[in-house]
């Protein structure tokens, strides 16, 4: 099992009368090679959890396994930080070196990788993210977009098999979004890297073989994107829309339009109107 959580309850103390419990007695399978978007409302506990399977936070009570070592051993938090890779939202501070080339090579040459390996790793990460032609560019001047492949690009040259993504489409223009989806999904699917990709847009997580919606600390659902959309009364109630074609169709069934039920795109959607007409 590529990531497990059994009953994992994270408190920040604020001070000595008061603490917030951010995720609570939470349990959770992902299994390898799986496609995760994980979407909440500001606050349900998404960046906790994704700092929870790399060790950065420990859990307060509970256990969190990622292939089955302890983020509690310390035997293994090595191997866990190097199996479990986190991009973050903002494009502009994870850039560490002037060079982007320099910048993907950082990360393996602090595990002490041999020079020519890391050579390897640099040309390889580069060109999954589609930017190897930029290798010898500085990164400042960058789109959003790129700049985010690039991070992704660090990353992975640690050789991770867990990418997790904590909202790094979210200051992205459109084409950055989908760039960056797209590697995301690339990777998953070719190099079967398991990506745990929060987000607050609800269509991106329709690729996604799995979609685990949270809410104040807890798991509200969890189930394919189809089967999840269905729950879209309660989805608003916690301050989520499902996509737009879903809702219409939803409408329109309730307007007496038998459109039927589980549409997510708006390929389906004019599919069945055009079946009835
Ligand atoms: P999300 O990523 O879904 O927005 P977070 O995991 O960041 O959620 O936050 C979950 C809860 O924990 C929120 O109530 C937030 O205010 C609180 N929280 C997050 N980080 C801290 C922190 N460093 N100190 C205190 N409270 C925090
Ligand atoms: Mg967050």
């Amino acid at each position: 099992m590529a990531v497990l959580l059994d009953n994992v309850t994270y408190s920040y103390n604020i001070n000595d009368t008061h603490r917030i419990d951010a995720v609570k007695e939470l349990s959770l399978h992902i299994e390898e090679g799986t496609f995760v978007a994980l979407v909440g409302h500001n606050g349900s506990g998404k960046s906790t959890l994704a700092k929870l399977l790399n060790g950065l936070l420990l859990p307060s009570s509970g256990e969190v396994k990622i292939f089955g070592n302890s983020t509690l051993d310390p035997n293994t938090i090595y191997e866990i930080r190097k199996n479990v890779g986190m991009v973050f939202q903002n494009p502009d501070n994870q850039m560490i070196a002037s060079i982007v080339e320099d910048d993907v090579a950082f990360g393996p040459e602090n595990l002490g990788v041999e020079r020519e390996e890391i050579i390897r790793r640099v040309e390889w990460a580069l060109s999954k993210v589609g930017m190897l032609e930029y290798r010898k560019r500085t990164p400042f001047k960058m789109s959003g977009g790129q700049k985010q492949r690039l991070a992704i690009a660090g990353v992975l040259a640690i050789k991770p098999k867990i990418l997790v993504l904590d909202e790094s489409t979210a200051m992205l223009d459109p084409q950055g979004r989908s760039e960056v989806l797209k590697v995301a999904h690339e990777l998953n699917k070719q190099d079967g890297i398991t990506v745990i990709h929060i987000t607050h847009f609800m269509e991106e997580a329709l690729g996604a073989d799995r979609l685990i919606v949270m809410n104040g600390g807890h798991i509200a659902f969890d189930g394919t994107p189809r089967e999840v959309f269905k729950n879209y009364e309660e989805l608003k109630a916690i301050k989520l829309a499902v996509p737009w074609e879903t809702q219409m169709a939803i409408s329109l069934q309730k307007a007496g339009v038998d459109v039927g039920e589980g549409i997510v795109n708006q390929e389906e959607l004019v599919e069945r109107l055009c079946q009835l007409l």
